[in-house]
């Protein structure tokens, strides 16, 4: 493979060759590292021998290098990438002057000293006719960026595909797949390196003729050379194919303002330049950054153009131009500290593969096609006849609508599976059965009931609810806890005859209802609780006795007969919140260290890329030399990490302790409210048999014995209770509770009811 999965974008330096080459202040090492050695000051004139120095690492510094050696290393891979289907991007950058033209177009006339552009079109035309397994449709488009206007290079060919910029003019458009393209550019099909080679001197043409109608310097613009690469596999059924584009880039000299004073014209073709590297650098710094998801690409348009050949899923190298004289030692350092910005960008170039959907479908259906001989050849083998696998006819429909209903009815036994589709089928017809059963018995229930919704309905159903003793059940039930309180959803159905009045919950009327209208049973479930003996007869008189409220019992449980225990939980309680305090303080501060670590690591980590991206400061024995401010933010963050730890520390025993507390309290709680619930069901809800024997003098322990024994004791049983009784009042505070709470019932409670329900873990959230 010829691309690099995972790796940065490839960054080289090639100066341009002079006899004047400053050899004590350009330094290269090893191939790849490339030192500058700068005079202090300068720029102010004065002489002095003192040195700043700045190294860089390099993926290869081309030196005296020839344009074939320059085409092998920089663009071979790139092209040979862009074949298989990766984007890729070779751009050269620099100083006016210093050969980025030359790098990539090359020197117009010379054949030898062609540059990249020409010699990777003659690598894909190769690549072309070497690769017999696919077909390949390549396409050139050349366009010029000037001032921030787009400029077609080719637009003087005709009869081209997206040729002329249209109404709105040209345009950089964004793609559903997350590409680019530049709406009203041209694009050349070509079928021979011949041919491309034609567009490309058309193009270099029109750049100069551009050049002098417009008055402007050639190098005040950037230009990108396309070429747009499809290739499908010549297996007729094969529907994927991919597409790639090589972008070969020749930007504007990158000198900066201030050397010359331009002014008008020039003024704004450098302004425009300046805006344009410096977005192109905004972005690539973006790039460089992987936490940033938004690259700001829109901001020019050289860097929307390139959208999706900068960086990311493609292959991108870069080319550094630079003189090799001493008078250009400033911008050198300048284009090579943007060079090393550059190299810090992630790639991981992906192929673009896409799906051509006619011949998507078209082999589908062949595969189809197969699997239903493959069928046919299997029945065959298991001598079944008459399957068929196409979409069931009307006739056939109507059958299966018929086996449905007549096993619903019982007069048929089962039906037999024949396809998939028949199955299909037949769980659809279930589905209407069941459908058209349901909306019958939602038509006989309204014929017998109105149907009201639950918050209509509130305010009658409260004045017609059975009031209890203390006439506060509804209030209590309904809005404090929660208990018995009806789902949202659950309607309340009020009989329609005089006299009859009711409010009931729909689950208990539907069967009523469906008893009364003679509906067919729905389901077994139903059929059994007909049989229920608890279930509600309207005619039967309906309890109205219950017992008094758990809220209130729990508030006298609480005063009383369980005032210690709840003194106790009160008491954790306290503790606890005190705990969770210091808690809560020392997280702060462990925060707070956090913060203070994080913001002085990237002050450090920005110090460090900073440093980078200048280059390693070394001193004159080419040792790298340690920063004062540098070294205090080292110091600080050791102190700061240190004293992290010791709160951290901290922070777990606190922790600790909270938990500790926590689970005092939460036993606590769940012993109150065991206790509540026994002397609860005890005092109140226990069948009227288990309240005499107590009476007697008999002893039921909470929880141990089950009502049904406790009503068949035995002489002989009542007086090992009669024993175990003295023993429990002795060793067991909930038999106090019992005792007492049991002398409470015959006080205040006549007669019994069954109606049990649980205490709701919210009875708490009043006492929290
Ligand atoms: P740029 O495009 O960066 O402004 P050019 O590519 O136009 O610079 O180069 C300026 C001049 O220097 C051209 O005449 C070019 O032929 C020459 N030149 C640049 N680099 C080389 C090189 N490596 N070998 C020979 N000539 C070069
Ligand atoms: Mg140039």
């Amino acid at each position: 493979m010829s691309t690099q999965a995972g790796s940065e974008v490839k960054v080289f330096l090639r100066t341009r060759p002079t006899a004047n080459f400053a050899e004590n202040l350009i330094e290269y090492v090893d191939g790849q590292t490339v030192n500058v050695h700068q005079k202090k000051d300068s720029r102010k004139g004065v002489v002095n021998n003192q040195l700043n120095s700045w190294s860089f690492r390099l993926d290869g510094v081309l030196h005296d290098v020839s344009q074939e050696e320059v085409y092998a290393r920089v663009g071979r891979g790139v092209v040979l990438g862009a074949v298989e289907g990766y984007n890729g991007t070779v751009m050269c950058f620099g100083q006016t002057g210093a050969g980025k033209t030359y790098t990539i177009t090359g020197a117009s006339g010379s054949y030898q000293e062609r540059g990249i552009i020409p010699r990777a079109i003659q690598e894909v035309f190769h690549e072309v006719d070497q690769r017999s397994t696919h077909t390949f449709r390549v396409q050139l488009s050349y366009l010029e960026i000037y001032n921030e206007s787009l400029v077609d290079l080719l637009a003087s060919l005709r009869g081209c595909p997206g040729a002329g910029p249209g109404p709105g003019g040209m345009a950089v458009v964004e793609e559903a797949c997350g590409g680019v393209s530049i709406r009203g550019l041209s694009l050349h099909l070509v079928h021979s390196e011949e041919e491309a080679l034609n567009l490309l001197f058309e193009g270099e043409m029109n750049r100069i003729i551009g050049t002098h109608a417009l008055n402007k310097n050639s190098s005040r613009s950037h230009c990108i050379f396309t070429v747009h690469i499809e290739s499908h596999s010549r297996t007729l059924s094969e529907a994927k194919y991919v597409t790639s584009k090589l972008n070969l880039v020749d930007l504007a000299g990158s000198e900066r303002l201030g050397k010359i004073e331009p002014e008008g014209q020039m003024l704004k073709e450098a302004m425009y330049i300046n805006k344009s590297l410096s977005f192109l650098e905004q972005a690539i710094l973006a790039l460089a950054d992987r936490r940033r998801d938004h690259i700001p690409f829109r901001q020019s348009k050289l860097t929307h153009a390139l959208k999706d050949s900068l960086g990311g899923n493609c292959n991108t190298v870069l080319v550094a131009n630079i003189y090799g004289e001493a008078a250009h030692v400033e911008e050198t350092l300048s284009t090579l500290r943007f060079a090393s910005r550059m190299k810090r960008v992630q790639t991981d170039p992906i192929i673009n593969q896409h799906t051509d959907p006619v011949l998507q479908v078209r082999k589908l259906q062949k595969e189809i096609q197969l699997l239903k001989q493959e069928l046919s050849l299997h029945d065959t083998m298991a001598n079944r006849m008459e399957t068929s696998y196409e979409t069931l006819s009307e006739a056939q429909v109507a059958e299966v609508q018929s086996q449905v209903q007549r096993f619903l009815e019982g007069s048929l036994d089962e039906i037999n599976i024949e396809s998939i589709r028949q199955i299909q089928e037949v769980f659809r017809q279930f589905k209407q059965a069941l459908e058209l059963q349901e909306q019958k018995v939602k038509a006989q229930l309204c014929q017998n009931y109105t149907l009201v919704e639950k918050d209509q309905s509130t305010a009658d159903s409260s004045a017609a609810k059975p009031q209890s003793p203390s006439g506060t059940v509804g209030k209590v039930e309904g809005r404090r806890f929660g208990v018995g309180v009806a789902a949202p959803s659950e309607r309340h159905i009020r009989s329609q005859s005089p006299g009859r009045t009711k409010t009931l919950r729909t689950k208990d009327l539907t069967r009523q209802g469906r008893k009364d209208a003679e509906v067919e049973p729905l389901n077994p479930i139903l059929r059994e609780n007909e049989h229920d003996p608890n279930s509600l007869d309207p005619q039967k008189p309906q309890r109205i006795d219950s017992p008094p409220p758990k809220a209130d019992a729990f508030e006298d449980f609480k005063a009383e007969q369980g005032s210690e225990i709840n003194r106790i939980l009160k008491e954790n309680k306290v503790v606890l919140l005190e705990c969770r305090a210091r808690l809560r303080e020392l997280t702060e501060g462990v925060n707070t260290t956090k913060r203070e670590i994080d913001s002085t690591s990237t002050t450090l980590r920005q110090w460090k890329d900073r440093q980078q991206s200048q280059g390693q400061f070394i001193s004159a024995d080419g040792v790298p030399v340690l920063d004062e401010a540098e070294l205090s933010l080292v110091l600080r963050l050791r102190d700061l990490k240190t004293h992290y730890r010791q709160q951290y520390e901290e922070l777990h025993c606190i922790k600790a302790e909270v938990n500790y507390c926590q689970h005092l309290v939460d036993q606590c709680r769940t012993r109150l409210l065991t206790e509540f619930e026994s002397w609860y069901n005890e005092s109140f809800l226990l069948p009227e048999e288990v309240q005499a024997l107590l009476r007697s003098g008999g002893t039921i322990r909470p929880g141990l014995v089950p009502v049904d024994k406790a009503l068949s004791l035995e002489e002989d049983e009542q007086e090992h209770f009669e024993r175990r009784r003295y023993e429990l009042l002795a060793d067991s505070p909930s038999a106090t509770i019992f005792y007492s709470a049991h002398n409470r019932t015959v006080k205040r409670v006549g007669q019994h009811t069954h109606i049990c329900t649980p205490i709701s873990p919210n009875i708490m959230t009043t006492d929290r």
